[in-house]
């Protein structure tokens, strides 16, 4: 008789989990509290736009990397994958701007005009970039023919080398050490306050990907995308209930020989072989655990991290076609943006422009996003039980705050904005039950990358964690990775031979 897995959530890790498994033999269910696949890898519309709430930046979206073949076998490798020669914009306060190319040799006289006095830090930065597009991620090794093996295994010192030194660099290190006060005011524009614990391999990584062309944006957005895999683990015969929040995880057994056997919620209970959370990490060891594992090396290790904020999320549907304008731009503020009542200043923002997805928009016109991080997500969920009233008056509010403040950078800008959606660390916490509303699980530290979590726990057999939660750094290809990583385990452990397709 076939095993069945029992899954926690239906975004990306959860998803990769149950279509691994599912076409591994295992019968797998898919419970999502929510009416969507996705979790925070989401988008949604408002007054005929799309909203993108997610990917920015795909590593895996080209061929050139092993880690596309993992979106392929998950069904989103054949998405059409936009990859930008600009990354992003910084504007600096006296009219010039420093751009991130995506080319490294582009990048690095980009550096070097900006300022002449900084050509060892240009020259590292093209370098590791360089080190890192030629190496790659080694994501389904096994897929590769022994020609292409060689030629990756032979490129990974120089990338070994990057997280061994640069993940253990804070990026701070290296902008203190800049000659060039406009090249150090570019950085700190683009990074703000996370330069200090952001490490300089996060940003090589990043690069080096893009410079492979293969950290892209799919056309469509981040719901194209997961649809894209949840449809492929459908065509497999899996099954998703949505709107069905699991609020226990049943386990049976002795004290020393215990098992999670089930889940339940309001919509009922259902019994598995293995039970895998690919939701909240937190949430599942206090409440649908209900903290029987305090203390557990699971739940040590998530005291030793720091997480990723929420966010106040705004999405902006603008009369205007924006062509010519960067997709992506980052500028400070004369005048903060003061949000919380006052609580959070925000110096600088991030206009992201769709303009390079007219599917996201009428024609003519286009989708834009700006995030603003925030830790107070007490707040926000305070105020809205509260008074919804005032809740919705203070979103309102922030939203006019907003347009005005980038009004004054761009002017004319108000004048296009014909729609502004705003989404609080409760709107996350709503639809995606994460943390405090962390938009990314577990912060990338220079202390934290490349850190092993359990994903088990001591004393209970059948349980697995997956996702952001357990990856340090967040974001989308540990969680595509986590599921082939989990359906090769348990094929060992039945006894069976994994296979990708
Ligand atoms: C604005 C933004 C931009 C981002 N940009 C990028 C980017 O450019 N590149 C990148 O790689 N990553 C990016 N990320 C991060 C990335 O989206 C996440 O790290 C990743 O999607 C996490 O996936 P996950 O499956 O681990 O968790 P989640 O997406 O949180 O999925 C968990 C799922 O479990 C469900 N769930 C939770 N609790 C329960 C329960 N009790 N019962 C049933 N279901 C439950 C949730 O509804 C959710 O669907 C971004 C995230 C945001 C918000």
């Amino acid at each position: 008789m076939k095993k069945r897995v029992l899954v926690i959530g239906a975004g990306i890790a959860g998803l990769s989990s149950a279509s691994y498994l599912q076409r591994n033999g295992f019968e797998t269910e898919v419970y999502e509290l929510h009416d969507k696949p996705g979790g925070l890898c989401a988008a949604w519309e408002r007054n005929g736009y799309v909203i993108d709430g997610c990917i920015h930046w795909l590593m895996g979206s080209g061929a050139s990397s092993n880690l596309h073949m993992i979106w392929d076998e998950l069904g989103a490798g054949s998405l059409r994958y936009v990859e930008h020669g600009e990354y992003i914009i910084a504007r600096l306060p006296d009219g010039d701007s420093f751009t991130v190319y995506t080319d490294p040799d582009r990048l690095e006289a980009e550096i070097l005009r900006l300022s002449p006095g900084d050509r060892a830090f240009a020259k590292l930065l093209s370098s590791k970039v360089k080190a890192v597009a030629k190496a790659d991620m080694p994501a389904a090794f096994d897929r590769l023919k022994p020609g292409e093996a060689a030629r990756l295994a032979l490129a990974m010192p120089a990338m070994l080398g990057v997280f061994a030194r640069w993940m253990r660099t804070p990026l701070q290190g290296l902008v203190d050490g800049l000659k060039g006060e406009k090249l150090r005011k570019a950085f700190s524009i683009l990074f703000g306050e996370s330069l200090r614990d952001f490490p300089a391999g996060a940003l090589f990584l990043m690069l080096g990907f893009m410079a492979k062309g293969s950290a892209g944006y799919p056309i469509g957005g981040s719901l194209a995308f997961a649809r894209a895999i949840e449809s492929k683990y459908l065509e497999l015969g899996g099954k998703i209930f949505y709107g069905a929040k699991v609020d226990e995880i049943l386990v049976e057994g002795a004290e020393g020989a215990r098992r999670a056997v089930g889940l339940r919620g309001s919509w009922g209970e259902a019994r598995g072989d293995y039970i895998v959370s690919a939701a909240d990490g937190r949430d599942a060891l206090d409440r649908l655990l209900k903290g029987a594992y305090a203390g557990c090396a699971m739940d040590r290790a998530f005291e030793a991290q720091k997480r990723y904020p929420s966010l106040v999320f705004f999405g902006l549907g603008l009369d205007h076609d924006c062509s010519g304008l960067p997709h992506a731009q980052v500028f400070e503020l004369e005048e903060p943006l003061v949000l919380e009542g006052g609580a959070l200043k925000a110096g600088r923002i991030m206009l992201r422009l769709f303009n390079f997805d007219p599917s996201l928009a009428p024609a003519g016109k286009t989708a834009a996003t700006v995030m603003i991080e925030t830790g107070n997500d007490a707040y926000w969920t305070g105020l809205a039980e509260r008074d919804p009233a005032a809740y919705s008056a203070e979103k309102k509010a922030a939203a006019a705050a907003l347009v005005a403040a980038i009004d004054r950078k761009l002017p004319g800008f108000a004048s296009w904005v014909e729609t502004v959606d705003v989404a609080t660390p409760k709107t996350f916490i709503r639809y995606t039950n994460n943390w405090h509303g962390s938009y990314e699980g577990w912060l990338p530290t220079s202390t934290s990358v490349g850190a092993k979590l359990p994903r088990t726990i001591r004393g209970l057999a059948g349980f697995e964690m997956v996702g952001q939660w357990v990856n340090p750094g967040g974001g989308l290809p540990p969680c595509g990775m986590d599921g082939r990583r989990l359906a090769k385990k348990l094929c060992k452990a039945e006894g069976r031979r994994f296979k990708a397709e």
